[in-house]
Parts: C-alpha cells; sequence; structure tokens
C-alpha cells in the first residue's frame, strides 16, 4: 500500500507518497480503508521536528482521516467490517491518576496519533479502536475526515476548560483557520457573542456565515483597539488565541477586567511577551487545553454529523500532493481545511 511518508525532518521536500507495509492489526485495533484526512497545523510542526519528540522513521503524518473498517482485532467489540469511522488522535495510557478520572488529554503519557505515533494519511491504517468514533453514512469524507481534531479542540477550549456562557463576549483570533472557524461555531452555538479577526475580508464574510457578529480585519487596524472600541472600553470576556507570540500582548489588552484567555496553540511561537501588571491588576486568568476526553468527542462530533457544525473544506489534494498542502498551510493560502486523500480515491 502507499502512504505519505518522510525518513527526516526538514523542509516540504522530505515528504514522499510511496509504498510502505501493509499494516497488520493488533488485538486492540481495526484497519481502516481511508479515504480522506485533513492536514492541522501540527503536521507542519511534525514534519519541521519538535523538540523532545523522537519518531520512528520512516514516519507515516496525518492526524485526522475516515475510512471504512476492512477488519478488527479480536478485542475490537465497537466496529465491524463496513462500518464508516473517523479517527480522534488523542491515545492516553488509562491507568494514571488523570485518566482515571476520566482526564484522558490531562494524560501523563499522553500522545497524538501523527504527531508522537504514525499517523493516518495512508490508503490503509491500522488504529487503535479508542481512537475511532462511528459516523453515519451520509456524511461525506472529507467532513467525516477533517472535523475531529480542530472541533474537539475548540470545544474542550471554549465549554470545559473556558466555560463559555450564553452572552459573554468571546474574541476568536484566525477565525478562518481550522481550530478559528470551528471556535466561532461552537461559540454562536453556546449564545455567545462572537467577536472575530481574520486578515482579509473575504475571510471575514465566511467568519460571519460561520455566526461571527463583529468583524476585524487585522491587517487594517489594531485588533486590541477595535475591541476596545465595539465594546465601549470594556473589552471581552474571553479571547480564544491559538496564535501565540504575535497576538498575546493585544490579546490581553481586549479583555474585560475578570476576563480569560484560552489556549490551545501557539502557530507564531510559544514565548510571548507579557505583562503580568496586567494580568493581576485586571484579575485575567490564562487557561491551556489540549485535545479532549472520548466523552467530549463524542458529543461535537454528534453536531459535526447532524450538520450543527462543518468543517469548511478548502482543497482536496491527492496524498501524493502533500507537500503542496504544506505549502498552502504555511502561506496562508484560502482559509478552512485542506484535505488529502489517497491517489487511488480520485
Ligand atoms: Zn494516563
Amino acid at each position: 500500500m502507499k502512504a505519505v511518508q518522510f525518513t527526516d525532518h526538514g523542509d516540504r521536500d522530505v515528504i514522499t507518497y510511496d509504498e510502505f507495509p501493509d499494516p497488520e492489526p493488533g488485538r486492540d485495533e481495526v484497519l481502516v480503508d481511508v479515504k480522506a484526512g485533513a492536514l492541522n497545523h501540527l503536521d507542519i510542526w511534525t514534519r519541521k521536528g519538535l523538540p523532545g519528540v523522537t519518531l520512528e522513521m520512516p514516519h507515516v503524518p496525518g492526524s485526522d482521516g475516515a475510512g471504512i473498517v476492512e477488519a478488527v482485532g479480536e478485542d475490537v467489540s465497537r466496529f465491524e467490517p463496513g462500518d464508516h469511522v473517523a479517527v480522534t488522535a488523542g491515545v492516553a495510557c488509562g491507568e494514571c491518576e488523570f485518566c482515571r478520572h476520566g482526564e484522558e488529554s490531562m494524560c501523563v503519557r499522553f500522545r497524538i496519533l501523527g504527531e508522537h505515533l504514525p499517523g493516518v494519511h495512508a490508503e490503509v491504517a491500522a488504529v487503535p479502536e479508542d481512537n475511532l468514533v462511528a459516523v453515519p453514512k451520509d456524511v461525506d469524507w472529507e467532513i467525516a475526515g477533517s472535523a475531529s481534531l480542530v472541533f474537539q479542540t475548540a470545544w474542550r477550549m471554549l465549554l470545559t476548560r473556558g466555560e463559555l456562557a450564553p452572552g459573554e463576549k468571546v474574541l476568536v483570533l484566525g477565525a478562518s483557520g481550522g481550530v478559528g472557524h470551528a471556535a466561532v461555531q461552537i461559540a454562536d452555538y453556546v449564545g455567545a457573542e462572537v467577536y472575530a479577526t481574520a486578515s482579509s475580508d473575504e475571510k471575514l464574510e465566511y467568519a460571519e456565515a460561520c455566526g461571527a457578529d463583529h468583524l476585524i480585519n487585522y491587517e487594517a487596524e489594531d485588533f486590541a483597539g477595535a475591541i476596545r472600541e465595539l465594546t465601549g472600553k470594556r473589552g471581552v470576556d474571553m479571547v480564544v488565541d491559538h496564535v501565540g507570540a504575535a497576538t498575546w500582548r493585544d490579546s490581553l489588552k481586549s479583555l474585560a477586567k475578570g476576563g480569560r484567555i484560552v489556549t490551545c496553540g501557539a502557530t507564531t511561537g510559544g514565548r510571548p511577551e507579557t505583562d503580568l501588571n496586567r494580568i493581576f491588576w485586571n484579575q485575567l486568568s490564562v487557561v491551556g487545553s489540549t485535545m479532549a476526553t472520548p466523552g467530549e468527542v463524542d458529543d461535537v462530533l454528534e453536531l459535526v454529523w447532524d450538520g450543527t457544525f462543518e468543517p469548511r473544506i478548502r482543497e482536496v489534494l491527492p496524498m501524493s500532493e502533500t507537500a503542496r498542502a504544506h505549502e498552502m498551510i504555511e502561506n496562508r493560502e484560502g482559509f478552512g481545511k485542506v484535505v488529502v486523500r489517497p491517489d487511488s480515491e480520485l
């Protein structure tokens, strides 16, 4: 079978789509005939190499994917051949104190398929049963294969960790990106007043279609100033910041007294200049969040499968053009999810 892979970290030219040994499902694994899978910003970091993460090479990337069950290991009970499934990439040990409290994404040995472990951007993948959710058969492969990581991340970040409530004001940075567009849809669903930033009017139009009430083009104006103006100098109750170094100071400036900033990533760098005076004087909270528990994944994906939430598909490419997919993400071309499909499926 063929798989996207790389044998070394580096630039986009390390990525190939070549023959790879057929996966054999273990006792608790499911063999999935992969139909589609989205990329995430994580795929860029993984390809470049993350400090402290040593991968078995060649590495097959891909944390999102969906397909049809081909075969199941002898201990698998939830799936049978023919079922449609989507991957949820978080792998927890099941034994540590956090797992035992149902906080799988806080697992002390938490790992992510495609990042620390082999991923699913291949014609066929052997995936642990715990890392699959059932997908109704009327859901398109592009949707099924692109929702899991960003929607579970945004769901836990806004609701469980951030405790977003109806009527609160929330600012979502990078609202047309993967996590951003999921966060706008979830915040709107909760009944919050949504302020969205993006780099172009076209992206903002899309954020509006996702449910944003106030639009700020951050290329044209300073977003913290815009928030101050739009809220009568009050600020917002929550800022969703997955951008990091480039936005952190202005994110803190955008918060009302007692507000909180929630973060699940730092695409522009993880060491921002911060302002402790502002944090204590305004009594702000900084809240981190990573992935989600299996129960949260079930809750949010149910709302994707029934059409309440919809991942935007930016582009569908053959897996042999995965390097091009990385280029689109790195250059911020367009918005929404870049999806790859096995060349044999196109
Ligand atoms: Zn654990």
